[in-house]
This record gives C-alpha cells, sequence and structure tokens, in this order.
C-alpha cells in the first residue's frame, strides 16, 4: 500500500469518528429538543379559564380541541379523524354550573327556634355537575346506596316514600369489591344510575357522600342534587339516635338496607343550564409508518383531553390530564420532525368525555378509525406528571415490547423505570380509557411516573380546584415524552413485536 492511500485511509477514518462523536444517533438531535418548559407551557394553557376547566361539551372542550388540533396540523401529523379532520365528534348533553350554588341544614334548637348551617363549597360539598337548576327545602331520607335490584332481592328504597323529598346516598354497593358476588352488583354502582333511581322514585333533592367534583352523572329534570363529606351526612344523622359511619358498616355487614327518614331538613340550591344538545369529540392526528406493509399496523397513544369544568370555580385539571396531554403533544412533536421515520404508524388520540362516563373511548372502539386487528398496541396516559420514576405498564408480558422502553432508559434517559406485567382488566365500573381498550381486545398499556422516597411531596387534588400546575414535577413529564419519543420509535422500527 503506498504511503498517501494509507494517508488518506487514515484522515477519512478519523473524519467518520469525529462525525460519530458529534452526532452519534440522528434521533439525538430531537432528543434534545425536548423540553420541560415547552411541557410546563402546553400544561398551563390546557388548565388555564380560557378553556373553562375542559368539560366535553362545553365551549372550553371545544377551544381546547381545536387547540390541540391545530398543533398537529403545525407539526404535520395527518388528520385521522372523521371527513378528513382531526375530531372524530359524538353528541354529549351537557350543564353549565352558574356558581357554587348552596347548601344548608336547619336544626330546630331546644326553645323551638330554626338554627341555620350554611356548608362551604369545596370543603364540606361540590355542587351537582348535572343538577337542575333551582333550590329545594324538605326533609332528608337516608336511602343508603340507593340501589333497587330485586334479583339480590335488595331495595334501599323499600317502605319508605322519597317523593318530593331530599334522599341522602352513598358511593358503591353494599358489598366490596373483593367479594365473590361484587360481579352482580356492579350494574348498581354506577353514579347515573344512582341519580336516575332516585329521580324515578320521586326524589326532589339528592345528597351523595360522594365528596368531589364529577361530572360522570346524569341530568334529570326536576332532581337538584350536590355532592357532600362524610361530615355532612354526620351533620345529618346527629341526634337521630344513629351515626352515618356506623349505619353504613351495618349495611355492608348485613347486606339489608337500613332506609329512614332522618327528620332532617336540609336546602340545596343550584343554579344551572342544560344543553342537551351539545357536541365532544375526539381529536385524532396520524403520523404514518414509512415502510409501505408495516405502515398498516397502528400504535395508538390515547390520554384524555377533557375535564370536570366549571362549578362556579375552575377545576384546572393541570395533573388529570393537562399533564397526560402534554406529554403526548410533545412526543408527537418529536415523533414528527424526528429523521428517524416510524416504519409503523402511530396514531395520537386526545379522547374527549372520559371525566363523563369514558365516553371518547367507547365511541372509538364503536367506531375504530384504523382496523382493531392490525392494532399492536395501546398506550394510555392519565394524570402522568408527578415523581421521579417512570412506569411502563403491561410491557413486561412482552419482551420485544418491553425492551424498546428499557434500553432507550438505560441508554439515554437514566431513570428509575418500572414495568408491570399484563393484567386483563376486572369485572367493576371500568375507570379509564385503557380499561375500556382492553376490554374490546386492544392490548392495553400505560405510560405513569411514580414517586421515590425522598421525592418532594407536593400533594396531588383530584377533581379538585388546587389541580394547577404548580403541583406538576416538569423534569419528569419531560422524561415521560423522551421515553416515548425513543420507546415508540423502537417499537415502530422493530421487525417483530412477538416472539
Ligand atoms: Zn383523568
Amino acid at each position: 500500500m503506498k504511503r498517501f492511500t494509507v494517508l488518506v485511509i487514515m484522515v477519512c477514518a478519523a473524519a467518520s469518528a469525529a462525525a460519530q462523536q458529534e452526532n452519534p444517533d440522528p434521533q439525538l438531535s430531537v432528543f434534545h429538543t425536548i423540553s420541560s418548559e415547552r411541557l410546563l407551557a402546553y400544561a398551563d394553557t390546557l388548565s388555564s379559564p380560557g378553556f373553562g376547566g375542559r368539560l366535553t361539551g362545553s365551549p372550553g372542550f371545544t377551544a381546547a380541541a381545536q387547540w390541540v388540533a391545530g398543533y398537529l396540523e403545525r407539526w404535520g401529523l395527518q388528520p385521522a379523524g372523521d371527513a378528513s379532520t382531526y375530531f372524530q365528534t359524538f353528541e354529549i348533553p351537557w350543564v353549565e354550573v352558574k356558581d357554587a350554588g348552596a347548601l344548608g341544614l336547619h336544626l330546630s334548637g331546644n326553645d323551638g327556634e330554626m338554627l341555620d348551617k350554611w356548608y362551604r363549597p369545596v370543603a364540606d360539598f361540590y355542587p351537582g355537575t348535572n343538577s337542575d337548576s333551582g333550590s329545594v327545602t324538605a326533609e332528608v331520607i337516608y336511602a343508603g346506596h340507593g340501589v333497587t335490584a330485586p334479583e339480590r332481592g335488595y331495595d334501599d328504597y323499600a317502605g319508605i316514600d322519597v317523593r318530593g323529598k331530599i334522599v341522602l346516598i352513598d358511593i358503591d354497593v353494599p358489598v366490596s369489591r373483593d367479594d365473590d358476588q361484587y360481579a352482580d352488583w356492579v350494574p348498581y354502582c354506577y353514579h347515573q344510575y344512582k341519580l336516575n333511581n332516585a329521580a324515578a322514585h320521586g326524589a326532589a333533592g339528592l345528597l351523595y357522600v360522594n365528596h368531589i367534583a364529577n361530572p360522570n352523572t346524569s341530568y334529570n329534570e326536576g332532581l337538584i342534587y350536590c355532592h357532600i363529606s362524610g361530615a355532612v351526612a354526620e351533620d345529618i344523622f346527629f341526634n337521630t339516635g344513629k351515626s352515618y359511619s356506623g349505619v353504613k358498616k351495618r349495611i355492608q355487614d348485613t347486606r339489608s338496607p337500613a332506609s329512614f327518614a332522618t327528620g332532617k331538613t336540609v336546602t340545596i340550591t343550584a343554579h344551572t343550564v342544560f344543553h342537551p344538545r351539545g357536541e365532544g369529540c375526539n381529536v385524532a392526528g396520524l403520523i404514518p409508518g414509512s415502510d409501505p406493509k408495516l405502515k398498516e399496523e397502528v400504535i395508538i397513544v390515547g390520554g384524555h383531553l377533557d375535564g370536570v369544568g366549571d362549578l362556579g370555580f375552575l377545576l384546572p385539571g393541570a395533573l388529570d390530564n393537562g399533564s397526560g396531554v402534554a406529554n403526548m403533544m410533545e412526543a408527537a412533536r418529536a415523533l414528527a420532525q424526528s429523521p428517524v421515520a416510524p416504519k409503523r404508524s402511530i396514531l395520537f388520540l386526545f379522547i374527549g368525555g372520559e371525566e363523563c362516563g369514558l365516553l371518547g373511548s367507547q365511541l372509538y372502539c364503536r367506531n375504530p378509525l384504523f382496523p382493531k386487528e392490525n392494532t399492536v398496541a395501546y398506550f394510555n396516559l392519565d394524570m402522568v406528571g408527578t415523581g421521579s420514576g417512570l412506569r411502563v405498564g403491561g410491557v413486561e408480558s412482552f419482551p420485544l415490547i418491553e425492551a424498546c422502553f428499557t434500553r432507550a432508559n438505560d441508554q439515554y434517559i437514566h431513570r428509575p423505570l418500572r414495568v408491570s406485567e399484563y393484567r386483563e382488566p376486572g369485572v367493576g365500573r371500568p375507570r379509564s380509557d385503557g380499561v375500556i381498550f382492553a376490554r374490546e381486545g386492544y392490548r392495553s398499556f400505560s405510560f405513569g411516573t411514580f414517586r421515590q422516597e425522598g421525592d418532594p411531596r407536593t400533594p396531588t387534588y383530584y377533581h379538585h380546584p388546587l389541580d394547577r400546575i404548580d403541583t406538576l414535577d416538569p423534569e419528569i413529564m419531560e422524561d415521560v415524552a423522551k421515553l416515548m419519543y425513543l420507546g415508540l420509535t423502537r417499537m415502530a422500527r422493530a421487525d417483530r413485536l412477538f416472539r
């Protein structure tokens, strides 16, 4: 070999080594643009008053859906909804809550004088998201779980007359979740069922011991209701010779109703406007696969865009689920701008109506935008924004998929990463979009985060006015988006995902 040739080879080798060092992995250029600042900015906008808490059907939700779609378009994701739009729409009635309303207990003193105790919104009660408008003052009748189950020989409404009265009822059913018979009681677990059953029995008002802002209920004309704390229920039981907690326990122990008239008078006031013909939607954007064959296979990344709205006070929904939506947006941007094209297709699905009873995920499963048999996995994100550890749920049972995420983390992210075995969904009332997909036969995984010992304990506020961005940990959100970007790229490029 001539000296010149040797020199050329040496120079070329050195240059390529330098190039490799400068840019060892083409994915990294985009990887480094994933930023906690941008993630926090997304979550901030999502939880801002402009989107009004994102109750599905409300103008705030529609504005949030258009805002997300605008980004998807800017980043070049293809519209994957109805008629070449980003939206998969559905009808949904909704209720506008004008203010927090009022809740008062009227007690008669020993001298026959009336004493009024007025309760505080949030601390003591939440207005009903689907309450009729108006005011009701009436006697309170305790009606256990509010269940009429003739085939189980159980009726909380037997032997009481609640017409024109206010019923006081508990969440759940007389058997616990770990009981063998629980499956038979599932139809009676739904909040909608309980409200409808109270209305069917002629109740004019309802106090629901479920101290939370919750739109997963139903509107019944003539029924005014609110959600109360256990302490308010104890006040109503005061001087009846029974305690609320004692009666509740007895119903569980004996599985027989213990309904009775409390002799107490309560006022519930609600200011609402019913909109029977609202519209909700899922927002769907696709990154099409680059491989002529593998592009037919689809990975869905889903998370709910909606929140619990505004009850005269804003419920920002920063963690639930502004965090998941922000992570999805940043991962979608990175994947769309990546120089390493995914061979399989990736669908980003921002789901509506989750808080109203998992409506958007059920709609998708009834009307899938891509064939179910070609959908290789569904990943759910819900409340993914606190702590310092990462989690990918369900992938441990699929080692080729698991490796996509564990290797990406080992190589570039270096967070504690937990994976878990795949678990078939249980029989109870489904509580996440992931369960809806799993029950439809999709392989349903999840992205999550967890707190390690020593993490700062920012409290989490669930369906609460303090669910604001100051409770989020932007650094872990950045790493969720990075893990999604790298891991989903690997999944979308792997020759095989299953052994
Ligand atoms: Zn949620």
